[in-house]
This record gives C-alpha cells, structure tokens and sequence, in this order.
C-alpha cells in the first residue's frame, strides 16, 4: 500500500469536511429568524452579527487552507524526518524533534489569531485584550502544548517499547488518568491565564447559596473570574469534581445578569450533575482514549508509515502526529456526531430542572442575555445542529421550557 499517499489523501479529506462546514455555515446566516428568538437582536445588532460571522467565517476558510498548505509541504517532501536527522539519534531526541517541528509551525498561525482577537473582535467590540496580554497567552499556550505533547510522546514510547502489545490498554488507561487529573487540576491551571476572586456577600450569593443546600449540593467555593480583561463575552461553570467543586461566574456575567438569572443557569447546571452528565462525558472519554491506543497500537506496528515519510524506522513524535491529526481527526466527525447527540438530550434535562427549581422564566431571559453577549447564531442549519452543536438552539431551548 502506498501509505504516503493515503495519509496526504486524509489530511485533503479533513481539510475539505472543515470547509464544508464552514460553507454550510455561512449560507445559514439567512435562515428566517425563528419568532420566539426574535427579540434578542434588534435590526441593527442583526445587521453587525452577520456581518461579524462572514468575516469570521472567510477567516477561517484562509486560515485553514494556510494551515492544510503548511501540513501537506512538510509532508509531502519529508521535512520531518531532515529536521530530525539535525537532532541526536537516541529515540527521545527524535520524537522531541518532531514534536518541536510540528509546534514551531503551527506558530505560522497565531496571525490568523491575532487578526481574529485584534482586528475583527476589536472592531465589533467584543476584544479587552491589550497586545501584551494577546502575546503572553500565545507564548503559555506553545509552552504548555510543547511539554504536553513531549510528555505524551515520551509515554507513547516507554509504553510501546516495554509493555508492547500491552500498548493498547496501558496507553488508554494513562491517558484517561491523565484526562481526570486535567480536570481535577484545572482550577490550577485556570489560574496560569486568570485571576479569580471570592463572589462578594450578597443577594446574588445567598440565593446561590439557598439554591445549593436546598439540592444538598455542596461546592467548595464560589469565584468571579476576570474575563472582562480578553473579552465582553460571558459564560459560567463548575470546576473540579466531587465536593471539590468550584463555581465559577465571569465578571461579565455578574455584571449583566439579574441574580434570578444567575441562579436559572446555575439551577441548569445542577441539573446536569444530577444526572451524572459528567459521568456520561467520562466514560465517553474513555471510549476515546481506547480508541485512541487503537490507533498508536496500529500506527507504531506499521514501519513502513514512518519510512514512507524519509524516516529509517518508528519516530514516536510522527507516530503522535499521525494518530491526532491524521487517523483520529478523520473518525472525529463520527464522535461528534455520538456525543452531541447525547449531550442535546441533556441540556433538555438540564433545563429542565431549572424549570422544577422555578427559574423557567428566568433562565429564559437569561440564556437570551447570553445568547445576545456572546453572538450566538440564532437561526443555524439543521445539518450543522446535528453535525456539531453540543446544545439544542436558542429557540428550541425556548421552546422546550415553555411547554
Ligand atoms: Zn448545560
């Protein structure tokens, strides 16, 4: 089999899908506005959203045409393997190497970024974020991701080499031991790109307070973030696990949401862990990371992908890079596709309880508030909901805690 040519074929295939939802996307911006959401933006607001979203989205079509042009020239004339023969020949040094390639050139993007947040957000009013502070999350986000994917590579290869066959089982499991430990640290890393302050007593806190204990749902803090230092875009939600839970509210939310409508989300999201949706997401998680060493298992037994590429044999850094970019990112559709499914369904339920809770009214004015903030899309394409939206619409939402 001629897998170079297989893997350019994937890479086009990827590439082609992310254009084809981002047209799909595009045509919708016309779709008739449904009554019930109707109000959200006024005639002028509507006019700027459009407007914001066709240049979004013609961004995204240059930037992932500059992003696939870049994967398939370092693919095609076997740039990683010359790199990696610049580097020491000990296997650690090699899938270092490649690893570090594959991070550098991603960092052809961050214009791309930079006109998004600076330039396009800046003129819609929604950018806070100074150059200094657009620069410094660049800089933490390459130096977290190099170390994250060296550390993945490094055990991808001690795995394999010592445990062999094994390689399957042992991968998923560090792997979905190392997805717990992210989000049970994620409070901590938070902390590496925001500050976080106690809610200050008051109204809003001792309803928040009551709206907890009456559930017998305990957390372990309440916190404000300051979001309004990036942006004018605002979301809440919980961080950690058990009763190690925090809450966190941006400071954009407090600031434009009555305490009734804080407290309607909130109700939302106690619902979710009433139902054990995290759990769900978990054990989806683990199904991914199983396939996922499918994969590696696959990949590091199958020479001739690495020599098909200039390289004499297995190189754990190319072997990471083609299971998540090549192999996994091709299967992903399918997993969006499962997941949202399910994740719809329990938004429902989510909302739900809110409505038990009493809050229905509120949380309808409150996801409006949100919806307006944060310039959702009111009127998506039905294909584009079932293909990757994790929540139902505005207006079915609506529509759903009104019946
Ligand atoms: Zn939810």
């Amino acid at each position: 089999m001629n897998y170079k040519a297989l893997v350019l074929i994937i890479v086009t295939v990827v590439y082609l899908y992310k254009l084809l939802l981002t047209w799909i996307r595009m045509r919708s911006a016309h779709n008739p506005v449904p009554e019930n959401v109707a109000d959200v933006y006024d005639g002028e607001t509507y006019r700027k959203w459009r407007a914001y979203h066709a240049e979004i989205s013609r961004l995204e079509i240059i930037s992932s045409t500059v992003s696939y042009v870049i994967d398939m020239v370092l693919l095609m004339f076997n740039v990683y393997a010359a790199f990696a023969k610049l580097f020491a020949d000990t296997d650690f040094a090699q899938m270092e190497s490649v690893v570090l390639l594959s991070s550098l050139s991603s960092l052809l993007l961050i214009p791309f970024a930079w006109y998004r947040t600076m330039v396009i957000e800046e003129k819609y009013g929604f950018n806070k974020a100074t150059a200094g502070t657009f620069c410094a999350d660049q800089i933490k986000e390459f130096v977290i991701g190099l170390f994250l994917m060296i550390g993945i590579g490094a055990m991808l290869m001690g795995v394999h080499q010592s445990l062999g066959d094994w390689l399957i089982v042992v991968f998923a499991g560090i792997m979905t031991l190392f997805t717990l430990m992210f989000s049970f640290l994620y409070p901590f890393f938070s902390k590496i790109f925001n500050k976080f302050k106690p809610l200050e007593d008051g109204e809003l806190k001792d309803s928040l307070t009551a709206l907890l204990e009456k559930n017998g749902y305990r957390v372990r803090a309440i916190r404000v973030m300051d979001a309004s230092r990036r942006t004018t875009k605002s979301n809440a939600y919980f961080s950690g696990f058990g009763k190690m839970k925090t809450i966190v509210l941006y400071d954009t939310l407090v600031e434009a949401m009555t305490p009734d409508e804080i407290c309607a989300v909130f109700a939302h999201e106690m619902g979710h862990g009433l139902h054990k949706d995290t759990l769900r997401n978990q054990l989806f998680s683990l199904l991914q990371m199983i396939v996922l060493g499918v994969l590696a298992w696959l990949t590091v037994r199958t020479p001739e992908l690495f020599t098909a590429f200039g390289f004499e044999g297995v190189n754990y850094g190319f072997a990471l890079l083609l299971i998540m970019s090549v192999e996994f990112a091709l299967i992903s559709p399918l997993f969006g596709l499962l997941f949202n499914y399910f994740s719809r369904k329990a938004e429902y339920r989510a909302d739900a309880q809110a409505v038990k809770e009493g809050y229905g009214e509120a949380l309808v004015s409150g996801l409006k508030k949100l919806a307006k903030q944060n310039y959702a899309d009111l009127a998506p394409s039905p294909l584009l909901v079932k293909l990757e939206y994790s929540h139902p619409t505005l207006s079915q939402r609506i529509d759903a805690i009104q019946k």
